[in-house]
């Protein structure tokens, strides 16, 4: 039986898998049991950020090796600390809980917001998120996720949580009142299909929250650590958040997540109020450490502003060619969403053909998630392979 086969024997079905067997992973291509190279937009959906097999991981991964993998968080590690340290500076904000995911970060998030802000007032108990959101699959972090889709079969959810309309300034003020203890936001929401939220409605969050007292807490598991061109895409916005959650790409390919909080709400976690057996494991840490120090790199981050803005006028180039194709363009930096409609995943299937890995989400966007270190000659490599692919699905 061949892997694809055994994987949907022993595997429980919750994934469409792509159709090809992967072998090797190497820069910026994965490489199939034929040997075929095929160009990696996808990046592990925005984890794989250094590509495969990057020198600066290997080396983190070696050293830590031989140290020690795992102590418990009974110990104070170096590495963990070194990491924490880093985000704080990134962040601007003053302290990290870790966790092993996404979703868990969400979960440690809601619950440190909870008791943050009912020490204050008993009752400030209520959630808002917006409709559309993304912020992982937990059965806490699921309340707050936004879409019914995935919602629905898990009810009942955790109550209090209100959704309101991106950038709906009307229900923003509608839903929030004295009793809201936080409201999470992406600032550019992936999952749905890379949508940004407007300025005004983020002005209005602000606006609020010196009227109110609540918790703003920015989910940058996708946009966070450079992906969208800086350090953390709130960082172009109005908002100042109190909470920041990332993960994704912060362990270079291992899992570990992240909540970063100013001082005066981290103090309302107390020992025993939250923990975690792996997270912040000494391990993941090290070669959390190493990716944030090579995307401090000037030559990074030259490289990573340049490639992103050719990406950017590429495709503006290609969107005049195709207006019926390519609807709208979406995003920042190395996060980009592509509407398509009906031939997103039309597009995606062809540009296997040509050797392009590309991520289509909500149905209808390509979502273009490439690795921040792709070079200038493999993004023309996209461009070459990526206009095949739509020439011929225009052509169906
Ligand atoms: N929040 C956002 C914005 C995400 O994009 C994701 C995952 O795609 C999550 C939360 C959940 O992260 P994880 O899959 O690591 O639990």
């Amino acid at each position: 039986m061949d892997l694809l086969q055994r994987d949907q024997q022993y595997i429980m079905n919750t994934y469409k898998r792509l159709p090809i067997v992967i072998k090797k992973a190497k820069g910026n291509y994965l490489i199939d049991e034929t040997n075929t190279r095929y160009l990696d937009f996808f990046a592990g959906i925005a984890v794989n950020s250094l590509g495969h097999s990057h020198k600066a991981i290997q080396k983190a991964m070696k050293v830590q090796m031989k140290q020690f993998l795992h102590l418990s968080n009974y110990f104070a590690t170096e590495s963990v600390v070194s990491l924490a340290k880093q985000l704080t500076h990134l962040s601007g904000l003053d302290q990290v809980f870790f966790t092993n995911s996404g979703t868990e970060a969400t979960e440690a998030a809601m619950k440190l917001a909870r008791k943050a802000t009912r020490s204050i007032q008993s009752d400030q108990l209520e959630f808002v998120a917006l409709h559309e959101s993304f912020h992982g699959r937990t059965l806490g972090a699921l309340s707050l996720t936004g879409q019914m889709k995935y919602q629905e079969p898990f009810r009942p959810l955790i109550p209090l949580v209100k959704h309101i309309e991106r950038n709906n300034i009307a229900q923003l003020r509608n839903a929030i009142s004295e009793k809201t203890s936080a409201i999470f936001l992406e600032v550019i929401q992936g999952e749905s299909g890379v949508q940004p939220l407007s300025e005004p409605f983020l002005q209005a969050v602000m606006e609020l929250q010196a009227h109110y007292h609540f918790l703003i807490v920015v989910d940058e598991i996708q946009t966070g650590l450079y992906r969208t061109g800086i350090p953390f895409a709130f960082q172009r916005t109005p908002l100042k958040p109190d909470i920041i959650t990332v993960a994704k790409s912060l362990g270079g390919g291992l899992p570990i997540g992240a909540v970063i909080a100013t001082g005066e709400v981290a103090s309302a976690f107390k020992p025993g109020d939250h923990g975690s057996t792996f997270g912040g494991n000494p391990f993941v840490a090290a070669l959390g450490s190493a990716l944030l120090d090579e995307m401090a790199k000037p030559e990074f981050q030259r490289q990573l502003k340049n490639n992103s803005a050719q990406l950017k006028a590429g495709l503006l180039e290609l969107q005049n060619q195709y207006p019926h194709v390519i609807q709208e363009i979406r995003g920042e930096g190395f996060m980009l969403g592509l509407e398509c409609g009906q031939k997103a995943t039309l597009i995606q299937k062809a540009a296997l053909k040509y050797h392009l890995l590309l991520n289509v989400t909500n149905q209808t966007v390509i979502r273009l998630l490439p690795p921040l270190t792709l070079t200038s000659k493999e993004l023309q490599a996209f461009f070459v392979a990526f206009k095949e692919s739509i020439d011929e699905v225009v052509l169906l």
